[in-house]
Formats: structure tokens, sequence, C-alpha cells
């Protein structure tokens, strides 16, 4: 087996409204990217990761794309030795290692594992302009995380749709599934959190200041 960590790193992070992209902006001392990074290394065999243009100088990087799926796509193609691959967005750098290893254990007898936490709030469905559908049942849903660890050969495949297909995908394990994988959640702590505006980051900040 070759485990291959695919690192997306390739947004500009226009919601947080950094002057430069998301996984570069310093959190705790350093890059947000090398937090994730460094775990990474620790339970993968190799890891690739797809940056914006620019920012392909140093270590093992590629080129994103113009979706984040894409970018994943970019990543995959640069590691052809890959049988298993382990996906996670740099956005999220509060992962540690024994999500990462349970992901990867929980892949047996699947095509994708994927970290997800139970919702807290109760979700809602509603028309654009605001007024209530439906009132959606909180004890089968979940929000869903990366890592995101796939069998190579299918996540390839799932890769291979069209761009629009690719732009409109919010995670990998929609696409594995729209190519007929099976995919089962394993059970994440909410502070595995992705970071989007300036509250998430200063709470990022505050929790890896702590760990270190
Ligand atoms: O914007 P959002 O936080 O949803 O992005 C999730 C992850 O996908 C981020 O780590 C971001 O860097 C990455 N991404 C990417 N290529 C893109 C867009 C986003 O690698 N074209």
């Amino acid at each position: 087996m070759s485990l291959v960590g695919l690192i997306a790193a390739g947004g500009s992070g226009e919601r947080l409204g950094a002057s430069g992209p998301k996984a570069f902006v310093v959190l705790a001392g350093r890059p947000m990217l090398d937090w994730s990074l460094d775990v990474l290394r620790e339970v993968c065999d190799r890891v690739v990761v797809a940056v914006p243009a620019g920012y392909e100088e140093d270590g093992d990087r590629v080129v994103g794309g113009r979706s984040r799926s894409a970018s994943v796509r970019n990543a995959l193609a640069a590691a052809p030795e890959a049988t298993v691959a382990l996906v996670h967005d740099a956005a999220r750098p509060l992962l540690d290692a024994e999500i990462a290893r349970r992901c990867i254990a929980s892949l047996e007898g699947f095509d994708g594992a994927i970290a997800a936490a139970r919702v807290t709030d109760t979700v809602k469905e509603a028309s654009p302009d605001g007024s209530v559908i439906g009132s959606l049942d909180r004890e089968s849903l979940w929000a869903v995380q990366t890592p995101q660890v796939f069998r190579a050969d299918l996540l390839r495949r799932a890769l291979a749709a069209e761009e629009e297909v690719l732009a409109g995908a919010t995670d990998d394990a929609s696409l594995v599934e729209r190519t007929g994988g099976r995919v089962r959640l394993v059970e994440a702590p909410a502070s595995n959190m992705k970071v989007t505006t300036q509250l998430d980051l200063r709470i990022a900040q505050e929790i890896l200041t702590e760990r270190c």
C-alpha cells in the first residue's frame, strides 16, 4: 500500500479577507498549511500540496486548479504511485494524527472513509427568500470535514468528471459517491474546524497557541 496525503491549499481565501491565500496566513507563528502538513507527514508515505500559482517553488507542491476538486485532482495526478489517498484541506489546521489514523483504518471494506461531526444546530431547508420549506431530522445529519480517505483508483475515476461537476462539488466524497463508491463516516470532534472567517482564525490561533 502507498498512502499519499493530498492537501488542498490552492484557494484564495477571499472570505477570510486576508491579503494573501488563506493557507499561508500566519497562525500561531507559522503558515496555516504547516500545521496539518506536519501531521500528515507523520501518517502518510508522501504528502503532495496543491498551492496557488507562485507558491509552488519549495517542497512536494503542484499548482492548484480553478476549483477545490480540480486542485485535489492536480495533486493526485502528481502521485501515480498512490493506492490510498488521504485528502485534507489546509483550512483545517487543528487536524490531529489520531483522526487521520482512524479514517485510514476505517477504509477497510469501503471505498471512502470521511471525518464528520454530529450536527448540533437544528437545520432547516428554506427558499432563497428565506421562507422555511421544512425542518430536517437532526439525528441523521452530519457535518462533513476532512480528512477524507479513498481507494486511489476510485478517487481518480471520480475526479475525471467534467470541470463543471468538479466546480460544484464541496467535498471529494460526493464525487466518489456519484461514481458509485461506498463511503462511511468516521466520527470526529467539532474542534477539527474549518477556518473561514476572522472569528474562526481567532479560535484556531488560541487553540494552537495552547498546544505549543
Ligand atoms: O474556500 P474553502 O475554505 O471552502 O476551501 C477549502 C480548501 O480548499 C482550502 O484549504 C483551500 O485552500 C482549498 N482550495 C484549493 N483550490 C481551490 C479552492 C480552494 O485547493 N481552487
